[in-house]
């Protein structure tokens, strides 16, 4: 176990958590947001970050301030804390971003990891190499067994009350990226960046994205904190956070700000676009988009950029009451309608919906119905095998319409899209307390007809009958011929069928 780290509660892969960092004597509530600050360029001031923003951590880059002389011995002489006035946790990334870029870095694990202790840093960084998407499978491996060196030199370093990352590589190989979190979590180190994932969602990939974080996470312990490093707009926090990362890092804010650009949830906006600003943080409530425009470049970026942190710190909050909520997966499906790509990163989370099956809590909020992604949820993948266990009567009806006033069969059970068929005592268990449309769509009905198979291929010998409200072909096509249909839609005199009684009529006609 690592006992820095604990899971407070819960919903899909998403989690609260407390991550313990002994070395600051702070304990920082997760998902939590790392601003990114550059020792150099210091776009808002860190002392304000913990007061008015209420970040509890931040991250620095020691690779910068090694190679930067005055800021060195600044940061030896009076440690991280004081040089940036900032009283929470400082995690220190190592250099492997610049290694990225330029190709070679003058340090190594051992030195940087020592120099990360040396300045006070809380949670330090080996040097990893991380390999962009789409590199060929060899350069992967070769760069992976770097990684997992730097990760047993980083064992070796005394790092005395220092946490230290593990980062997780690996490219876009989910079978490498299993790997590299199986032997990361294995190592003694205490914190677990998924790293490169900055080109995917640079490129809008956040199908990619969700791959190799589910990949990763495959390989990760349960107890084990995950970063996604790099990863700072908040459009893409719940569905990260739905994967199950709790540490963000953000570099956005200030990078966007110094571009002129305004963050919001759906997406990025030109201040020189905006007639209104739809958000209600201070810098939004004492400025017109005008002002902002008039406002002199420092100010103007530094502004944004306050704005910028406040949308992302709201993002966060919210993501944070949806898991308390236990409707953290709503939450992704409103954030995956602002963004086509976003909506594949929901599409890809959903592929992995055994994965989430087996950590989500079974019971929670109410399930809302609000989408066509909503038919392959986890919770309607879970009734589905539920209904494999449960006892069948040798004669059932399953009817979306209410029970009939007269029949023979032995039980009637509901059917709902997208659960499909289960007995009426279940009717107020979640997720079965759903609140679905009345205009279904084939998403729905194919997973209600899933449902129906599921029941009928676990019961061979019952007799089902399938009272649905004129399904789609495609639903019917899933439906086993065992199973007797009743369409109800169309009664005897071409009149909608009455939703509840009078069914037993219209049946005992057709039968
Ligand atoms: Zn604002």
């Amino acid at each position: 176990m690592r006992d820095h780290f604990e899971i407070r509660d819960h919903d899909a892969a998403g989690r609260i958590g407390e991550l313990t960092v002994p070395r600051a004597g702070v304990t920082v509530e997760t998902p939590a947001l790392l601003p990114v600050i550059n020792p150099n360029i210091e776009t808002i001031d860190p002392g304000r970050l913990r007061s008015e923003f209420g970040a509890d951590m931040l991250i620095t880059n020691s690779y910068i301030i090694r190679t930067t002389d005055d800021v060195r011995e600044q940061a030896l002489e009076e440690g991280l804390h004081e040089l940036l006035g900032f009283d929470g946790a400082i995690m220190t990334d190592s250099g492997s971003f610049q290694l990225a870029e330029y190709g070679e870095i003058d340090t190594t694990t051992t030195e940087i990891l020592e120099f990360q202790r040396d300045i006070g840093s809380d949670i330090g960084t080996p040097v990893d190499i991380p390999t962009p998407p789409d590199a060929s499978r060899e350069r992967a491996e070769s760069d992976l067994e770097v990684t997992r060196r730097a990760l047993a030199d980083a064992e070796a370093v005394d790092a005395g009350d220092m946490l230290v990352n593990a980062p997780v590589q690996g490219s876009t190989y989910p079978d490498l990226r299993e790997r590299a979190g199986r032997e990361a979590a294995a190592t003694d180190l205490d914190v677990f960046p998924v790293g490169a994932v900055v080109p995917m969602m640079n490129g809008y990939r956040y199908d990619a994205m969700v791959d190799a974080v589910a990949a990763a996470k495959r390989g990760l312990a349960e107890d084990c904190p995950v970063h996604l490093f790099g990863a700072g707009h908040p459009m893409m926090f719940a569905l990260a956070v739905a994967l199950g990362c709790d540490l963000f890092d953000s570099a956005a804010y200030a990078l966007m700000a110094r571009d002129g650009r305004y963050l919001t949830v759906s997406g990025t906006e030109q201040l020189d676009d905006l007639d209104y600003l739809p958000c209600s943080c201070p810098i939004c409530h004492e400025h017109t988009p005008d002002e902002l425009r008039d406002t002199e470049g420092d100010k103007q970026e530094r502004l944004l950029a306050e704005h910028n942190l406040h949308v992302t710190f709201e993002e966060l909050r919210r993501v944070k009451q949806a898991i308390r909520d236990g409707d953290l997966l709503e939450l992704v499906e409103k954030r995956a309608r602002g963004h086509p790509a976003m909506l594949d990163g929901y599409r890809a989370l959903l592929a992995h919906a055994d994965q989430l099956e087996r950590i989500d809590s079974a019971s929670k909020g109410t399930f809302f119905d609000v989408s066509h992604e909503s038919a392959d949820r986890p919770e309607v993948r879970r009734h589905h095998d539920r209904l494999a266990r449960l006892s069948v009567p040798d004669s059932l009806l399953c009817s979306e319409y209410g029970e009939p006033s007269e029949h023979d069969y032995d039980a009637v059970w509901r059917v709902v899209p997208p659960f499909g068929p289960f007995p009426r005592a279940l009717s107020e268990t979640y997720p079965l307390t759903a609140e679905v449309p009345d205009r279904t769509d084939a998403a729905a009905e194919r997973a209600a007809a899933e449902g129906i198979a599921a029941l009928a291929a676990a019961n061979p010998d019952a007799e089902i009958t399938l009272a649905h409200r004129d399904w789609g072909a495609e639903a019917l096509g899933v439906v086993p011929e065992s199973v007797t249909l009743e369409d109800l839609h169309a009664g005897p005199d071409g009149e909608h069928a009455p939703a509840s009684e009078g069914t037993a009529e219209s049946r005992s006609e057709s039968e």
